[in-house]
Parts: C-alpha cells; sequence; structure tokens
C-alpha cells in the first residue's frame, strides 16, 4: 500500500493569504491544513489548529492540491503541515514548511482603517474620503471623479488610473481599454471595498512592472463606494431601503443613476462586482456572469467561457481560491449589475466572498476579524484577476464587445422579458451546495418576433416617477432622464418619443419600457412593430 502521508507541501506566501500545494495520496476524501503561529525565533508562539479543508472535487485541477490559507495577520511567520483523510481517518501529518507571510503592496502612511485594525472592523467613511484625497496628492497617475451624492449626503467617487497619467477625458478613455470594480453595492458586505483600496494603492504607487504594464495598457476605473449610505449605516439598502442591486435597470435611487452615467460615458470592458455570501457551504468565491437572455451570445459566451471558467477558475485552481457559479437570483427580473452590464455588452462577473468559514475553513468560525481578512485578500485577488484577463485577452473582449453590438443593433429574434441563459453546476459536484436553478424563459416571457421600438407620449416621458422607497420628492427622475442616463438612443416625434430597437442597449429597452416586465418597466410605452422601411 502507498504511503498515505502527504508529501511535496510548498507554501508561497502572497497578497495576504499563502498558497499552500502538495502532492495528492490515493484514495484521500479530504486533506486538513494545519496553521501554527511562529516567533521570531521560529518556536511555537500559539496552539496549532486546522485552519483548512481541501476537497479533491473543489477545483478544476483535482489532480494538483492547493489551498488559500487566509484568515491570519500577514507580516507573521508561519508554519504548516497538511495530512489527507482517508475514509474517515486522519493520517499522519506532513513533514511542516514555514514561511514569513507579507501583506499586499504597502506604503507608509497609506494603510488603511481595516489595516491598521488588522480587520477589527472597516474602513470608515471618513477615512476612506480622507485617504481619499492623499493618495490621489501623492500619486499623478490617479484622478478622482466624484460621480455625484448620496441621499445622506456621501460621495461616490471613481478612481481613474493610467499611467503616467490617467487619460485625461471619460470620452478618449472610452475610446480604448478600460478595466476595473464596483466594490461594495451591499452595504453590509464590505470585503471588496477592502480589497479595491488595496489594489487602488497598488495601481497608484507601486513600480512594479506588472503594474506599469497593465496602466499602460489600460485605464483602470475602481468605484470602491457604490453605497456609501448603506456602508456606514451597515444595511444592505441604501438610505431609503432600496437593493441598489436590484436597481441597475431601472435606476431609481441616485446611486444607481449616478452608476448608469459612469458605466454610459467610460464604457469600461471588463469588471468585478464585489459581494459577500451567507451559504456557509458554498465554495470561497461564487462567481456569476451576465446571464439575462437579452444578452448577446458573444458577451455571455466570453464572460461564461473567457472569464469566469477560462481565467477565473483556473487561475483559482493555481493561486488556491475556489471559484464556482452562484446561484442567482431569479426573481428581481434584469435589475442586477452582472445581468445589466451583460445587456450593457460588458464582460462582467459578480464575486461572492464565502461570509463566513465554514465547514472548510474551521478557525474563522468564531473569529471576525479572521473572516474579515479572508475576505477582503480573496476579493483583491478577484479585482487583480479581473485585470490580469483584461490584460491577456483584450482583442478576444473588445471583438465579443463589437460581435455584441452588432448583434443587438440588428434586432435579431425573440426578446425576452424575465430569463437567463442556463448556468451549469461547474466544475460538479460542489459539496453542500446545490446548483443553479435553470432560468429558461416561459413562453409568457417571449415576444417573437420583437417589435422595432417602443413610443412614449410626452407625459410619460416627463413625468417624475414616485416609484421605490422613501426617495424624497427634491430627487424624483423621469423616465426619460433616465433612458439618458443608460445611453438609450431617442428619437423625437410628435407628441413623444420614439425608442428604436436597433440599438447598442437594444437588450435592456424592453426591460426598461414594456409593461410585461417583471416587477415592473420605468414607463409603460406602446409597442410599435411597423417602422417602416
Ligand atoms: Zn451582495
Amino acid at each position: 500500500m502507498q504511503d498515505p502521508r502527504v508529501s511535496g507541501l510548498a507554501v508561497n506566501a502572497r497578497d495576504g493569504y499563502a498558497t499552500l500545494t502538495w502532492k495528492p495520496v490515493p484514495g484521500a476524501a479530504e486533506y486538513q491544513i494545519e496553521r501554527t503561529p511562529l516567533d521570531d525565533t521560529g518556536a511555537a508562539s500559539g496552539p496549532a489548529a486546522i485552519s483548512g479543508v481541501w476537497r479533491p472535487n473543489r477545483q478544476i485541477r483535482q489532480q494538483s492540491p492547493s489551498f488559500a490559507d487566509a484568515g491570519f495577520v500577514p507580516g507573521r511567520r508561519y508554519q504548516w503541515r497538511v495530512r489527507a483523510v482517508v475514509a474517515t481517518a486522519p493520517q499522519e501529518f506532513s513533514a511542516p514548511v514555514t514561511a514569513l507571510t507579507r501583506g499586499p503592496f504597502q506604503s507608509a502612511g497609506f494603510e488603511t482603517g481595516f489595516e491598521k485594525r488588522e480587520g477589527a472592523d472597516y474602513t470608515s467613511y471618513d477615512e476612506e474620503i480622507d485617504w481619499t484625497r492623499r493618495i490621489a496628492e501623492a500619486s499623478p497617475r490617479v484622478r478622482i471623479v466624484p460621480l455625484g451624492t448620496t441621499p445622506q449626503g456621501r460621495t461616490m467617487n471613481l478612481f481613474v488610473i493610467g499611467h503616467p497619467r490617467p487619460i485625461a477625458t471619460a470620452a478618449e478613455i472610452a475610446n480604448g481599454p478600460a478595466a476595473g470594480a464596483n466594490c461594495n453595492v451591499h452595504g453590509n458586505e464590505p470585503s471588496g471595498r477592502e480589497g479595491c483600496f488595496m489594489m487602488i494603492r497598488e495601481l497608484a504607487l507601486s513600480n512594479d512592472p506588472w503594474v506599469i504594464d497593465i496602466l499602460t495598457h489600460a485605464t483602470i476605473v475602481i468605484v470602491p463606494s457604490f453605497n456609501a449610505d448603506g456602508r456606514a449605516n451597515n444595511t444592505r439598502g441604501n438610505s431609503t431601503g432600496q437593493d441598489l442591486n436590484r436597481d441597475h435597470g431601472r435606476i431609481t435611487q441616485p446611486e444607481s443613476q449616478m452608476f448608469a452615467a459612469f458605466l454610459r460615458d467610460y464604457t469600461p470592458e471588463v469588471m468585478v462586482d464585489g459581494h459577500e455570501f451567507g451559504n456557509t457551504n458554498t465554495c470561497d468565491l461564487p462567481l456569476l456572469w451576465p446571464r439575462h437572455s437579452n444578452t448577446a451570445p458573444a458577451v455571455h459566451n466570453i464572460s461564461k467561457l473567457g472569464f469566469v471558467e477560462g481565467h477565473f477558475y483556473d487561475a483559482g485552481a493555481t493561486d488556491g481560491w475556489w471559484g464556482c457559479p452562484y446561484p442567482p437570483p431569479g426573481i428581481d427580473g434584469a435589475q442586477t449589475f452582472t445581468r445589466v452590464t451583460g445587456l450593457k455588452n460588458m464582460v462582467t462577473t459578480l464575486v461572492e466572498a464565502r461570509s463566513s468559514g465554514g465547514p472548510t475553513r474551521p478557525l474563522e468560525n468564531g473569529s471576525q476579524p479572521e473572516s474579515r481578512r479572508r475576505k477582503a485578500y480573496s476579493q483583491l485577488w478577484s479585482v487583480r484577476q479581473a485585470l490580469v484577463y483584461h490584460r491577456a485577452e483584450r482583442p478576444a473582449i473588445a471583438k465579443a464587445i463589437a460581435d455584441g453590438i452588432a448583434f443587438q443593433k440588428s434586432n435579431t429574434g425573440r426578446i425576452v422579458f424575465h430569463g437567463d441563459w442556463d448556468t451549469a453546476a461547474f466544475p460538479a459536484p460542489h459539496p453542500g451546495d446545490s446548483p443553479p436553478p435553470g432560468g429558461a424563459p416561459g413562453p409568457d416571457q417571449i415576444l417573437d418576433p420583437p417589435p422595432c421600438g417602443y413610443f412614449l407620449t410626452d407625459a410619460l416621458y416627463n413625468a417624475k416617477l414616485k416609484d421605490s422607497g422613501t426617495l424624497p420628492e427634491r430627487l424624483w427622475t423621469s423616465a426619460g432622464e433616465r433612458l439618458a442616463l443608460h445611453g438609450v438612443i431617442v428619437e423625437k416625434r410628435t407628441g413623444g418619443y420614439f425608442v428604436p430597437m436597433a440599438q447598442p442597449l437594444r437588450g435592456l429597452i424592453n426591460i426598461l419600457l414594456d409593461a410585461k416586465t417583471p416587477p415592473a418597466p420605468i414607463a409603460a410605452a406602446e409597442r410599435v412593430f411597423d417602422c417602416g422601411k
């Protein structure tokens, strides 16, 4: 019988985490990763504990185990050992490995509040604003663009980053390569925001060749705080109670409107959208690409097969992060970030850091700072992957976007009110997690042939809409204003406005303007089927 003791254990210290790799043991049901804190002399300074459980079915390369151990305080020294569990019996531990761990790129005076307090709590709004101002002063690569103000008076800032300095105008940036991140739409899911601060600092201040290469080839656009009121109040929604990730289509709220204008003006090609997910049995990083049925095939396919399954799953298997498909919400029509950005011909994914340690990271359970550090560093890793992927695959990404726009402008084939491209469990199976539900549209959600456009009367186009939460009346907006914020092409006609389907945002139009759209359109416009020739 082969020796069931793990061999070949190696450790590689990375940005806030450490990748452990070892040779697989035949018949192992799982592996247990043990971590021990060490002092400067290399002696144990605390108890050994199982910090990770790795299962062979968790990654796409199941014969090459790799585990991203995280949650520890980076900058300190640790020892690791790994043992196989055969049937239910733990085997002997491997020989130990040790490493001095490290955090992400750091620059004196630019630690975030989160880092100063080692994850005891998150960076506050006041700390963010001060840090933002100082980063912009310190780095000629950074331009801060205030996108607007929340209902409670907080600023939503856009970081525009380029080398040696950012391109001057949104119009010029829109004409070239751009990628980035939307980091914190749900106020009580803060780890993506912390990961974005760390990524911004590295892009702004590091002279590493990777940073210079990224910034030489694209403009990076990052919105760390989409929902500053929700973050300050630690609520999922904004101050009016609206879930902003159910508002990217209707854009009832100021935050959603500012962000829509940013997408319209800068047209980033690739973005990640940071979240946290409360299912303790899911993987480290559930991911979800644009999947609304109206998404252009070229955009859906490159997002799924290229960005998520091709790049994220592969890089995760190398670095030790466990990615899997996020089971998408099915009840909110096309209002989420990934659905709407796909309909805007962008290549995107949602990234959910699993909220708690769960069975695979037992040391986190009962330690919030340990859990927060793992989440923040996994989000930093995710934002970095978006930039790496964009840099590596930009020609294919640009072609998919051009093909997607051409598809939408042709107004060919059915349109769907509510329905999704299917998402299979991959890599399967996921222990304790159910595969994503199918999302194919029912016959009542399909319109085929599609209309050639929609008509809004002047009254419908101009009426201020009271359609969400407790937003004060001074902040109400009209259907016409919202169409403009999205960048929808509109033609003035006698008595009203005509919105042609043959345009780049075709997949979004029936979602905004058709009475059949669940839960509701912004205006119930008239379908037009005869547009002449
Ligand atoms: Zn979320």
